[in-house]
């Protein structure tokens, strides 16, 4: 659908997945202005910051010139009158109209005696001196998003549906969702801004809220009668093979997850522990206890490199077994992978390794019976449900390695059942954690540990305005200025073969340092990295940089995280970074993310795997959640007797279904 005329635009809004005018009304403005129009009783000063109300005297006229076009015109205002000048705007001699009001906003220039203008509209919201501000990428201006939701609310008038049930609409005071987005675009006052988020967010959490109730009362109706029951003896003497000990931890997981199996309803869990706390062998017993039962079992990994791992890592705990794994990715030669589709709908393969590819169409298999998703919040939930309905009835196993503090989990997530592993089997100490100001400082701690023989992870997972310093690029020119040939890169825009070949290096210790862009790619196990250096943290929560320095130490060895401080991290800042040299659990600086609401608090949690609300904040609406929580529970016991919530319900059902069918990648 072509928004507007400008080929331009239109993929400037396709890249921001907006495809309708009801996507342009859903992306509100990320923030307010409050403008206030210029005191004129006393006279203007120099450099002063000028907003009135003004209309034009005379028509506009623009100069010739070879640098900057200038544009002149003359305005008066209900006080003055004054000399305006636009640098660049030429259009403004026929665009601006005589008799027409403006708001004209601009530094006034003392010995031009003109006001040299920044932004002229005529937005009626302005006139009220709120001034939503969109997040935008820099090929969009604000007044032409202003421009496209204006003709979005006349494209769509008397169609914007509420969806919230009247009887709950009614209970708590809310306007139409229509007067909602009006008031959240083009607020009159600061209530209106509240009233029409509460509404959106209200809508949001109810239908998530229920969307959810749903999808469990599904799941639970839905009784498993083909599967066998998985006797716990078997999985014991399978444990016994096992190189090392399972922690207490492990071993509850996994009569949780076992007794979910041998339930009669779907399982629908969630394994959370820290990098490092064993979730893998936990995820292998389950495909294990699915193999037994007789069922193929997949395991769905973000990246190819961590597939691989996980594969080579099953392959050598199966070796005694005849269990049959393979690995699906989307490097694999034509030839490999039909082989490999074959053999997985005739039902040769029991175990399946892979990324996306394990959910494309082409991928069949015979009887489903387990998945899981490692890593989850990598995926959506659309993906993980189009490779669940794969199977007649499959269980599902999520597992993330950041903790989703309990408080939260409770009210958002209430109808999934978490497992949490908090012990480390192999980590005999905390990892060592300063804040450094000075990189030399830090290079010499580098020299020290490359002497000792250890490696060393160098990670600006953001890119941060300090951008000399914590630029990627520039991050590894300078280690390998520092460390000449010892340096290898990992990131994403790499393909996956050099990905593959940046690690091997690492790995084989040929080059000890590795300069990695993306967090993600970290999920990688190299057991002797004893070191991981930190650019860019302020704009990370603790959880994320808590999951980060847990990737070094991982053989037991002393283990270091430098946390590098720039010059411009505020006294606040490193305030809350501190937290990471005094606290080693993770739940707890999860719990500190949630309180100080400081910067990167919500990225910590993204990674947790809660989804991504558009309008909701996890942290600041959990009052709405629960109200959500409760009405949604409402909602299921009267459909009945409702019409609004019977008419609520299909409506969901209809939205479960669609996104089931296509798969975001
Ligand atoms: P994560 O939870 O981060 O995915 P892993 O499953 O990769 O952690 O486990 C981290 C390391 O600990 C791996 O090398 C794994 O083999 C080892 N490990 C797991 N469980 C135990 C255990 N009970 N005893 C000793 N080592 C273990
Ligand atoms: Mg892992």
């Amino acid at each position: 659908m072509k928004l507007t005329n400008s080929p331009r635009l239109n993929k400037t809004l396709y890249d921001m997945d907006i495809h309708s005018y009801y996507d342009v009304l859903f992306h509100i403005p990320r923030k307010y202005e409050f403008h206030n129009l210029t005191d004129e009783s006393t006279p203007l000063k120099d450099k002063d910051k000028v907003i009135v109300i003004a209309k034009l005297i005379a028509e506009p006229v623009a100069l010739p010139s070879y640098k900057a076009k200038k544009t002149f015109f003359r305005v008066h205002t209900k006080k003055n009158e004054y000399n305006v000048l636009a640098y660049n705007q030429s259009y403004l001699e026929h665009t601006l109209k005589l008799d027409t009001s403006y708001i004209l906003e601009g530094e006034y220039n003392q010995k031009s005696d003109n006001i040299i203008l920044s932004r002229i509209s005529e937005g009626e919201s302005y006139l009220n001196h709120i001034e939503p501000l969109y997040s935008l990428p820099s090929s969009l201006k604000q007044f032409e998003y202003v421009r496209l939701v204006k003709k979005a609310f006349n494209e769509l008038e008397g169609k914007i549906y509420t969806q919230v049930p009247p009887t709950l609409l009614s209970k708590y005071h809310l306007i139409t969702k229509e007067i909602a987005l009006s008031n959240v675009h083009f607020p009159q006052s600061v209530d209106d801004i509240r009233s029409g988020l509460l509404y959106l967010k209200y809508e949001e959490a109810l239908s998530f809220s229920t969307k959810n109730k749903l999808i469990r009362e599904e799941n639970n109706q839905l009784s498993k009668i083909f599967s066998n029951y998985i006797e716990e003896k078997d999985i014991e003497k399978f444990i016994r093979t096992l190189p090392f000990k399972l922690t207490l931890d492990q071993q509850s997981a996994i009569s949780e997850i076992i007794d979910d199996m041998n339930s009669s309803s779907l399982m629908y869990r969630l394994l959370q522990g820290d990098v490092g706390s064993g979730k893998t062998i936990v995820a292998f017993i389950a495909l294990y206890a699915n193999y037994l039962r007789g069922e193929q079992g997949v395991l769905l990994a973000p990246t190819e490199t961590l597939a691989r791992q996980h594969y080579e890592n099953m392959l050598s705990i199966f070796s005694e077994t005849k269990v049959n794994i393979k690995l699906l990715t989307g490097s694999l030669e034509t030839e490999e992978r039909r082989n490999i589709l074959d053999d997985l709908r005739d039902g040769t393969i029991d175990i399946l390794v892979g990324t996306h590819s394990l959910f494309s169409k082409s991928t069949v298999y015979s009887h489903l019976g387990l998945v899981i998703v490692d890593e989850q919040h990598r995926f959506g939930v659309n993906q993980r449900s189009a490779l669940v309905d794969k199977g007649k009835e499959v269980d599902l196993l999520m597992m993330s390695a950041t903790p989703i503090p309990r408080t939260l989990a409770q009210t958002i997530l209430s109808d999934l059942s978490v497992s949490t592993l908090t012990t480390f089997p192999k980590r005999k100490r905390a990892v060592k954690t300063k804040l450094m100001k000075d990189e030399k400082k830090i290079f010499t701690k580098v020299q020290e540990l490359l002497d000792n023989h250890q490696k060393v992870y160098v990670v600006a997972p953001v890119i941060d305005s300090d951008i000399e310093v914590d630029n990627n690029k520039a991050l590894y020119e300078r280690y390998t200025k520092a460390f000449p040939n010892l340096v290898s890169q990992l990131n994403g825009r790499m393909t996956s073969q050099e990905q593959e070949a940046a690690l091997e290096a690492f790995k084989s210790g040929s080059t000890p340092i590795l300069v990695a862009t993306q967090v993600v790619e970290l999920g990688i196990d190299v057991g002797d990295a004893s070191c991981i250096i930190i650019y860019g943290s302020r704009r990370l929560g603790l959880s994320s940089l808590h999951q980060l320095r847990g990737r070094v130490g991982r053989n037991g060895q002393e283990a270091y995280c430098y946390l590098y401080i720039g010059k411009d991290y505020t006294d606040e800042e490193v305030t809350r970074l501190k937290y990471l040299t005094l606290i080693e659990d993770g739940f707890t600086l999860a719990e500190l993310d949630l309180a100080s609401r400081g910067p990167g608090e919500l990225s910590g949690l993204r990674q947790s795997g809660l989804p991504d609300f558009k309008y909701l904040n996890v942290i600041n609406d959990v009052k709405i959640f629960q109200s959500a929580n409760k009405d949604a529970d409402l909602i299921l016991q009267n459909r009945d007797k409702d019409k609004g919530y019977s008419y609520y319900i299909e409506r969901l059902e209809r939205e479960i279904d669609y996104e089931g069918d296509i798969p975001k990648s």
